[in-house]
């Protein structure tokens, strides 16, 4: 007699238990593209730049951060001191000094081989980036404004992805504004 009503128990509580609605995973949550375009343009924020900020951001083929950059003058050279203007004599521009966001990210790895990774980037690589790119092994490049592809410097960035056989593509926006305080 009491060994069948414990019996039964278990089987309301089953029941119960089944009837109750499966919780679902949220939607809307961020893409890897959105995701890394995302943490490459917030990197490009970090930039003392008064004029261009462009940031990096490169992982791995399984999706994990590797390293991140943004344009800046190496280190030990003051962004104080150092030239920000862009006309003017070569020694007084930014340019020779100027460190891009996508060399800045591989020569901040330190975690061995960046073969086969996908690097992220806010403007289409220049072809001193290119170079870097090819050389590390890097094998995709996500690219959001390609507002030079007119000049030389990105005809030839684009000549010599094509000779190595680094696959580019422009970065599809979404439109998905992401606003948060920090
Ligand atoms: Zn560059």
């Amino acid at each position: 007699m009491r060994y069948k009503i414990v019996i039964r128990q278990q089987y309301v509580s089953i029941e119960l238990r089944s009837k109750r609605r499966k919780v679902m995973k949220r939607s809307g949550y961020l893409s890897w593209d959105e995701y890394f375009m995302g943490v490459a343009i917030m990197s490009g924020m970090r930039s003392k730049d008064p004029n261009s900020q462009v940031g990096c951001c490169i992982v791995s083929e399984d999706n994990k951060i590797l390293s991140m950059g943004y344009n800046g003058f190496p280190k030990g050279c003051s962004d104080d001191e150092f030239p920000w203007d862009r006309e003017g004599s070569d020694l007084e521009t930014k340019y020779f000094y100027v460190t891009h966001s996508e060399l800045n990210a591989i020569l901040n790895y330190r975690g061995g081989s960046l073969e086969g990774a996908k690097l992220y980037v806010s403007l289409f690589p220049c072809n001193e980036c290119a170079k870097a790119i090819i050389q590390a092994g890097i094998k995709t490049v996500v690219y959001d404004s390609d507002k030079y592809a007119l000049s030389p410097a990105t005809i030839a960035s684009k000549r010599m992805l094509d000779a190595a056989g680094v696959r580019y593509y422009q970065y599809a926006r979404t439109g998905r504004k992401i606003s948060f305080e920090v």
